[in-house]
C-alpha cells in the first residue's frame, strides 16, 4: 500500500492522546479481502484498558464541555481540513480494508467529512427556550446540555462515516466519545484519530479502543460513567447492546439491519428506476443497511425493466478496488459469500429463475458474480432477510395495495424507494410505508443535512442533520422564582 503520509497507518489503539498497545501484548490481524494480504497486527485491548478510556474519557469532559460551542467548532473544522487533505490515503487505507472501489472510498471520505463540518456549524446552533410561565412571578426556562461520555460500536462496511457521523455531533455537542471500531475494519478509523489528535482534539476527548467486541461493549454498557451508546450494525447484537444498557439506563441511538424495498410502477420512468436500483443495490457490493433487498416490479413494466436491469448488472465491474475501472470490489469474508449462495440457492429452489450471475466470480477468494433472480416470491429468504450481497431479487406484483403490503411485511423499517410519475401515488405510497427513510425516483438519499434512521427493529434515533445533535443533549429545565 502506497501512502503519500505512512504515519497515519497505525495500528495501536488511542487512548487518552497516547497510542497504545494491549496489555497482553495481544494483537489481530487486519486483512485485505481482495487479496487476502495481512495489513496491520492491530492492538487488542484488555477490558482493564477499556475502562482507563473510561476515566480519561470522563477526565477530558470538564474542559470540552466548558468550551463554548464555537470554539469545539473550530477544532472540529481543523479536523475536516486535515481529512481533506488526507483524503486521498484514507481512500487507499480504507479499500485495502474494506474492498469497496477506490472511488467509492473517495466518495465515503467526503461523505464521512460532510458531517463534521455540519456539526462544527451546528456547534454553534445549540440553542435552548423560554417558556411562558403560568405564574406571574416565575421565570421558565430551558437549555440544552452535553449528555457526557458517550461510546460507539461501528461496522465494517462504512470505515470512515458511521464513525464520523458520531464522532462529530458527539464533539460538537460537548461530549467525549470512545469509540470501538469494527475488527474487520479499525485502520481507517485509527487514521481518522490520527487526523484528530494533530487537529488539537484534546488527550480523552476522542479515544478509539481495538479489540475484542463483546469484552469491550460489556465494559461500555455496564459503565455507568458511559450516558449514551450510538450502535450501527446488526439487530441481533443491538438488541444485545439495549439488553446490556437496561440497568445504568443509558441513552441509545441504534441503526441496525435494514431489508429495503424498492417499488417500480408500471407508470415509473425505467431509466430513473434502473438506475436507482443499480445505486441502491449495487453500491459496496450490496453491503449497506439501505440497499435495495426486494425489488417489487409490476407486471406491466416487469420484462422490460428486468432486461435493462441484466444489462446494466452485466456492464458492472469486478475486481480488486484498488484497480482503475472496478465497480464491483469483494464481500468483505466468506461468511458473506455463504449467506448470498444460501439465499440465491433457497430462491432457485423454489422456483426463481436466474437471469445474470448467481455464482463466485472466477477472480476467487470472496469475489461474487453481481447477481439478478426473477419471479421470486414472498416464501424465500429473500423476503424476509437482508441478503448483504451484489444480488437483485425481482418480485412481480400486480397493483398498489399489494405492493405497499408486500414493502411492509417486514420486522424492518430503515430505507424504502419508490419509482413512479403519477404525482398523487408519489405522496400516498411513500406515507403508507413504514419507514425511516423514503427515496421516491431515486435510489440515493444519505447526505449530512438529512435525518437517517429507522423505525420498528431497524433502530432507534437519527443520525446527521440539525436533528443529530440532539442525541447527544441533555434538556434541563430552569424554574426561576423572583417574588
Ligand atoms: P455486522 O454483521 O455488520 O458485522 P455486527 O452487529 O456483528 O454487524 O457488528 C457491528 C459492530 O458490533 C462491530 O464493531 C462488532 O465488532 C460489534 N459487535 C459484535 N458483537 C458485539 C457484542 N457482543 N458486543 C459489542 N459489540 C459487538
Amino acid at each position: 500500500m502506497q501512502l503519500n503520509d505512512p504515519t497515519l497507518f497505525r495500528h495501536q489503539a488511542l487512548i487518552n492522546g497516547e497510542w497504545r498497545d494491549g496489555d497482553h501484548g495481544a494483537v489481530e490481524a487486519v486483512t485485505n479481502p481482495a487479496t487476502g494480504e495481512v495489513l496491520a497486527e492491530v492492538a487488542q485491548l484488555s477490558a482493564a484498558q477499556t475502562g482507563a478510556a473510561i476515566g480519561s474519557a470522563a477526565d477530558a469532559l470538564v474542559s470540552w464541555r466548558a468550551l463554548t460551542g464555537k470554539q469545539r467548532g473550530v477544532v472540529l473544522q481543523k479536523w475536516a481540513a486535515l481529512i481533506e487533505q488526507h483524503q486521498e490515503d484514507l481512500a487507499v487505507i480504507l479499500t485495502a480494508e474494506q474492498g469497496k472501489s477506490l472511488a467509492e472510498a473517495r466518495g465515503e471520505i467526503a461523505y464521512a467529512n460532510s458531517f463534521i463540518i455540519w456539526f462544527a456549524e451546528e456547534a454553534k446552533r445549540v440553542e435552548g427556550t423560554v417558556l411562558q410561565s403560568p405564574q406571574a412571578h416565575q421565570r421558565l426556562l430551558v437549555i440544552k446540555q452535553a449528555i457526557g461520555v458517550t461510546a460507539a460500536i461501528t461496522p465494517w462496511n462504512f470505515p470512515a462515516a458511521m464513525i464520523t457521523r458520531k464522532v462529530a455531533p458527539a464533539l460538537a455537542a460537548g461530549c467525549t466519545m470512545i469509540v470501538k471500531p469494527a475488527e474487520q475494519t479499525p485502520l481507517t478509523a485509527l487514521a481518522l484519530a490520527e487526523l484528530a489528535q494533530r487537529a488539537g482534539i484534546p488527550a480523552g476527548v476522542l479515544q478509539i479502543v481495538t479489540g475484542p467486541a463483546a469484552a469491550a461493549g460489556k465494559v461500555l454498557c455496564d459503565s455507568p460513567v458511559v450516558r449514551k451508546l450510538s450502535f450501527t450494525g446488526s439487530t441481533e447484537v443491538g438488541r444485545l447492546l439495549m439488553a446490556q444498557c437496561a440497568p445504568t439506563i443509558k441513552k441509545l441511538s441504534l441503526e441496525l439491519g435494514g431489508n429495503a424495498p424498492v417499488i417500480v410502477f408500471d407508470d415509473a420512468d425505467l431509466d430513473s428506476a434502473v438506475a436507482g436500483i443499480m445505486a441502491s443495490k449495487f453500491r459496496n457490493s450490496g453491503q449497506t443497511c439501505v440497499c435495495a433487498n426486494r425489488i417489487y416490479v409490476q407486471r406491466g413494466i416487469y420484462p422490460a425493466l428486468a432486461a435493462r436491469l441484466v444489462a446494466s448488472v452485466e456492464a458492472l465491474r469486478v475486481g480488486n478496488g484498488m484497480e482503475q475501472g472496478v465497480t464491483q470490489g469483494p464481500l468483505i469474508d466468506d461468511d458473506a459469500v455463504a449467506k448470498v449462495r444460501a439465499h440465491i440457492d433457497d430462491a432457485l429452489s423454489q422456483g426463481a429463475t436466474l437471469l445474470t450471475g448467481g455464482r463466485p466470480h472466477a477472480l476467487g477468494g470472496t469475489f461474487f458474480q453481481p447477481t439478478v433472480i426473477g419471479d421470486v416470491t414472498a416464501s424465500m429468504r429473500f423476503a424476509r432477510e437482508e441478503t448483504f450481497g451484489p444480488v437483485a431479487p425481482l418480485f412481480p406484483f400486480d397493483d398498489e395495495a399489494q405492493a405497499v403490503a408486500m414493502a411492509n411485511d417486514t420486522e424492518f423499517g430503515l430505507a424504502a424507494y419508490v419509482f413512479t410519475r403519477d404525482a398523487a401515488r408519489q405522496w400516498r405510497v411513500p406515507e403508507a410505508l413504514e419507514y425511516g427513510m423514503v427515496g421516491i425516483n431515486t435510489g440515493l438519499i444519505s447526505n449530512e443535512v438529512a435525518p437517517f434512521g429507522g423505525v420498528k427493529q431497524s433502530g432507534l434515533g437519527r443520525e446527521g442533520s440539525r436533528f443529530g445533535i440532539d442525541e447527544y443533549l441533555e434538556m434541563k429545565y430552569l424554574c426561576l422564582d423572583l417574588s
